[in-house]
């Protein structure tokens, strides 16, 4: 069998292995150090937010976000439906409720007119939701203009899950520096990696400095250990930020790579009869960190999303249908939810193409024949 073509394989650049060694020859193997550190410098020049913290996980980022801005037992959080279900999970960590809003066409990301029915229908029922949870999804910005208006007349706090869009920019400014916070991850599979980690980023010193507090189990100044809140062990360890060092180096590359990739499969694909590529409205540069595709099977000859999956499969090629909606899952069946069905068809008619930033032209150019050749 030939050599397995993935989804989104890790790539590491030159440097990491030096930074992890210096790590090694130093001794810093801990949740803190130099590595830190400089990796957060890095972030922070960056994307342009003033303040980050390197965490565990976009997971962890995404609870802490919600514990500082005191989202408790009880509570309502207006999150985007179409997304990993980590963006919803931490929700739940605290005991509130996820009220999840549909998608609209243009970027697959949260509707804003939902989102202000949302927010108007539960507050009829005497319920301010606590924050909003818009997701960049595969790289392409959400509408931020509008979501941040209607946060803004509400006075509801935007969380913004940039986990996918590293790299991304809408009107000239890093995703994930509109929002009160921002999270990025650097999971196995994201445009960067750590191997495993996240971060926290924001303008607000105070909300990012109590961040690093709580994600360090919360210890208060004295020689023993003394605690007035629950803490958390959500740091990032040196290890690890020595590869995100690494991978901060090459990030533009990365971002270029991953585009390229898109413009491939759009050159390649997009004159077929019934597939449509999502190119994004004016003003928003996706890193698009995952290639997708949407195949209408009314206009395809009756080839469907499934059919391509599993012909590439035969051939050992990984693609993977779209994010399936929170609001579909078994797990939150009884949350409330505002839909409009747009999600829902891009669920059952999207694919994500392979999209590692080290594909080379002849496995993309092997997975565009493939695809190509069931139009025949
Ligand atoms: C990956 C991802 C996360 C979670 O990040 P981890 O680092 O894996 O915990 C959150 N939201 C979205 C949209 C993601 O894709």
């Amino acid at each position: 069998m030939t050599e397995r073509i993935w989804l989104s394989a890790p790539h590491m650049g030159v440097q990491e292995l030096g930074f992890v060694k210096e790590a090694f020859d130093s001794n810093w193997i801990a949740p803190l150090g130099p590595h830190v550190d400089g990796f957060e410098k890095d972030l922070a020049a960056f994307t342009g937010a003033r303040h980050v913290a390197a965490l565990s996980s976009g997971t962890a980022a995404l609870h802490l976000a919600l514990v500082l801005l005191g989202v408790e037992r009880g509570d309502e959080v207006l999150c985007q439906s179409m997304t990993f279900s980590a963006s919803a999970n931490p929700i739940v960590y605290q005991g509130a409720t996820p009220v999840f809003i549909d998608s609209e066409p243009d970027t697959w990301n949260m509707d804003p007119v939902l989102l202000e029915e949302a927010i108007t229908a539960r507050l009829a029922t005497g319920k301010m939701p606590k924050a909003i949870i818009p997701v960049h999804l595969y790289g392409m910005p959400a509408k931020l203009d509008e979501i941040l208006q209607i946060a803004a007349r509400y006075g509801v706090p935007v969380i913004e899950d940039a986990a996918e869009a590293l790299g991304s920019v809408y009107k000239g400014k890093a995703c994930g520096t509109f929002g009160r916070l921002g999270i990025l991850s650097f999971n196995g599979n994201k445009i960067i990696t750590t191997s495993g980690g996240g971060a926290l980023i924001g303008d607000d010193e105070e909300l990012i400095r109590k961040a690093r507090f709580l994600a360090t189990q919360a210890r208060d100044p004295a020689p023993h250990y003394e605690h007035s809140y629950i803490g958390f062990n959500y740091r990032m360890s040196n290890v690890c930020a020595g590869i995100g060092r690494g991978q901060m180096q090459v990030l533009p590359e990365r971002v270029a790579q991953r585009r390229a990739n898109y413009d491939y499969y759009v050159q390649q694909l997009s004159g077929l009869p019934g597939i449509q590529f999502l190119a994004g409205p004016p003003g928003t540069y996706s890193n698009r960190w995952l290639t997708t595709l949407l195949v209408d099977p009314a206009q395809s000859g009756g080839i469907t999303r499934e059919r391509i999956r599993l012909a590439l499969e035969e051939e050992n090629i990984d693609s993977r249908p779209l994010w399936k909606p929170m609001h579909l899952q078994p797990v939150f069946a009884a949350a409330p939810a505002f839909v409009n069905g747009t999600s829902a068809r891009l669920f059952n008619n999207g694919l994500c193409l392979p999209s590692g930033s080290n594909l080379g032209r002849a496995e993309l150019g092997k997975v565009a024949k493939i695809i190509r050749r069931m139009w025949d």
